[in-house]
């Protein structure tokens, strides 16, 4: 593979949003390399390290994979472009609103993935939700908001109403529409719809069986969770991204670095 010069920074960016740029690009990279693209719709977003009000967001009519750091647009909490480096700069109003909903609410999040996989919006279809079928789901366990339908989320009073419903969760099904994670960093986020998506596939697997199923007990499942998410020593750190998220760029770096320009 050539060498990929990686974007040039302008004067005024500093070298923590350049750094969360190439880090929003690889995310969309790898999220349609593991198949949770739908054509160019869906977003991935970031919070900008210099300004908690402004937060990075996919145009309208690219692909997640031809997503470059330089494409992503610089966007306010109001709905306001700040800033296009590269391409037309388009924004779409409900991706917007979903997002700054739960940036607006959670300023401990930095970074927000939503995608519409199969699965995924299936178990955003079944009445009782994700269930503790498997250590997969166990991430979130007494973990999942749970968000009603109201149809394309244009409506900016939606905002007050999906930072309700996904209260201190790191994670919500929007009902009738599709999963959403949320992350102290693009790592976290990705890593965790990963583990979201991996349980609503057993899950829909498992329903499809049409054999009995067994929950795990919910003292063994809130057990389960602290010890998945409470780092003891280095090496068994399992906070989600702390390992993967290095490794899977290392990924993209290994097939195809463009991602960064
Ligand atoms: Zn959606």
């Amino acid at each position: 593979m050539a060498s990929v010069v990686p974007m040039n920074k302008h004067s005024a960016m500093s070298d923590a949003e350049h750094a969360l740029r190439v880090d929003l690009a690889a995310a969309f990279r790898l999220a349609d390399r593991f198949g949770w693209s739908q054509l160019v719709w869906n977003h991935i977003t970031a919070r900008c390290p210099d300004n908690p009000n402004h937060f990075l967001i996919n145009p309208m009519g690219i692909r997640w994979d031809e997503m470059t750091a330089s494409l992503l647009v610089k966007v306010d909490v109001e709905g306001n472009t700040v800033e296009v480096l590269d391409g037309d700069g388009l924004v779409p109003k409900a991706g917007f609103v979903i997002h700054s909903g739960v940036f607006e609410a959670r300023p401990n999040v930095n970074a927000i993935v939503h995608t519409h996989t199969n699965d995924g919006v299936a178990v955003s279809a079944l009445k009782d939700g994700l269930q503790p079928l498997c250590m997969e789901a166990l991430f979130f366990y007494n973990n999942m908001g749970y968000h009603p339908f109201e149809g394309t989320s244009m409506d900016n009073d939606e905002r007050t109403r999906l930072a309700k419903s996904l209260g201190s969760h790191k994670a919500m099904i929007m009902q009738n529409h599709a999963p959403l994670t949320v992350g102290g960093s693009v790592g976290e986020a990705f890593v965790l719809m990963y583990w979201l998506q991996r349980a609503c596939e057993i899950q829909m697997k498992v329903l499809a069986s049409n054999m009995p199923w067994t929950i795990v007990p919910a003292d063994v499942a809130e057990h389960y969770s602290k010890q998945e998410t409470e780092p003891r020593d280095i090496t068994e750190d399992f906070r989600p991204g702390v390992h993967e998220w290095p490794a899977l760029k290392r990924l993209l770096d290994r097939d195809d670095p463009s991602y960064m320009v």
